[in-house]
């Protein structure tokens, strides 16, 4: 049910493994460490709430670059190894941790100048935690707030997943000597019925990779995340076999614009021949006014350092043989799942091309990990 599979997600977050893999998973820590440092402009005095705290590492870097308040909700039972981590690290006056969904808690102030969170899942949307930041972010953030990330995009490519086939597949047909074929058949099955997290290389890529989704987070609706289809075509650019597909994401730390202009802090306008000067914004000349942000992207690609969520690979029934130069057309479709919201189901359907629905095949997958 519903309530059973809730309580199995926020007991996985109570494993302090999790966090540790978390925390030391620097192309991660380090994307969200980096924006709030060198944009700290934009927490000064500022009220922040941090969606699923975890550990409480965001709250901290947030208080550390000046935010005035921070709310750091967290339902699992980390929150109280995450409160007495504040209380060590003596910011407990301007952190306050709260334990509990996110769904029910209350907050002492009306609203939020900015939310902070790392809710990414596998291929971006697995354990479909984006819910819980766009009820926050309808909830509680102010209306010209700062959704952080800010934007997320889902890239897939044809891959070619040899290597991969040979040490999972092909080892069942002589395991010492003998033959285990039957459990070839099975474990092809199963990689059938849920994709694989696995790091590729980019030359596993047989054609340049294409977005899947693009969310802009301070827009995006419920409805937008739980279902999205997409049809593709790919430009094959190496010869050989190709086994599937791979999904990856990234995304982007960025503010609104004008959301910067701190009337907080004097400034003056940096165009000498204007005569205006602070704390009044100059109609003229805001843009020179706004301290300029500076943008991260956290980056899964086969392309970037590898982070705890690799790339999804997605394996078709047979491997197809592609020659340079041919197009490769599917049609993918997310949706949640409706059983377990926290999976999705996910399905790929080649087509000859993609303004023609006919398939040359047909095959679900279903993601129940
Ligand atoms: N912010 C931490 C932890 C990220 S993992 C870090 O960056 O290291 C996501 C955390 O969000 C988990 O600890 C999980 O228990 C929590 N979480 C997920 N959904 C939540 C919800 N609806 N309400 C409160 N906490 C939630």
């Amino acid at each position: 049910t519903e309530s059973d599979t809730s309580t199995d997600y926020f007991s996985s977050y109570g494993d302090l493994s999790v966090h540790e893999l978390m925390l030391k998973d620097r192309p991660r820590t380090e994307a969200y460490k980096t924006f709030i440092e060198k944009n700290a402009f934009l927490f000064r005095n500022k009220i922040v709430l941090d969606v699923g705290a975890g550990t409480g590492i965001l709250s901290l870097f947030a208080v550390r670059a000046g935010a005035k308040r921070v709310f750091a909700v967290e339902a699992s039972s980390v929150a109280d190894g995450c409160e007495k981590i504040i209380k060590l690290n003596k910011f407990d006056d301007r952190i306050t941790v709260i334990k509990g969904l996110i769904e029910e808690v209350e907050l002492p102030e009306p609203k939020v100048d900015i939310i902070i969170s790392e809710w990414m899942g596998f291929y971006l949307l697995h354990e479909s935690m984006l819910d819980s930041v766009i009820f926050a972010r309808e909830k509680w953030l102010e209306k010209d707030g700062i959704i952080l990330p800010s934007r997320a995009t889902i890239y897939i490519s044809p891959v070619n997943m040899q290597e991969y086939y040979k040490e999972h597949f092909e080892f069942w047909k002589d395991v010492y000597g003998f033959d285990f074929t039957p459990l070839l058949l099975s474990s092809l099955q199963s990689a059938l019925q849920k994709p694989a997290i696995t790091a590729i290389k980019p030359n596993q890529c047989v054609a340049t990779h294409k977005v899947l989704a693009n969310f802009d987070l301070s827009k995006v609706s419920l409805e937008e995340v739980q279902y999205l289809t997409n049809k593709l075509s790919f430009d094959v650019d190496k010869a050989g076999s190709m086994h599937g597909f791979a999904v990856w994401f990234d995304v982007e730390f960025d503010a609104n614009n004008n959301t910067h202009l701190d009337s907080n802090r004097p400034y003056k306008c940096i165009d000498n021949s204007c005569s205006q000067l602070s704390p009044i914004s100059c109609d003229n000349h805001t843009e020179q006014l706004c301290e300029s942000v500076h943008k991260i992207i956290l980056s899964t690609s086969p392309e970037c350092a590898e982070t705890h969520w690799k790339q999804t690979v997605c394996f078709l029934p047979a491997s197809l043989l592609v020659e340079k130069g041919d197009k490769l057309c599917c049609k993918m479709e997310l949706s949640q799942d409706e059983g377990n919201k926290r999976h999705y189901n996910i399905s790929i359907e080649m087509l000859e091309s993609i303004d023609d629905e006919s398939d040359e095949e047909d095959d679900d997958y279903e993601d129940e990990e």
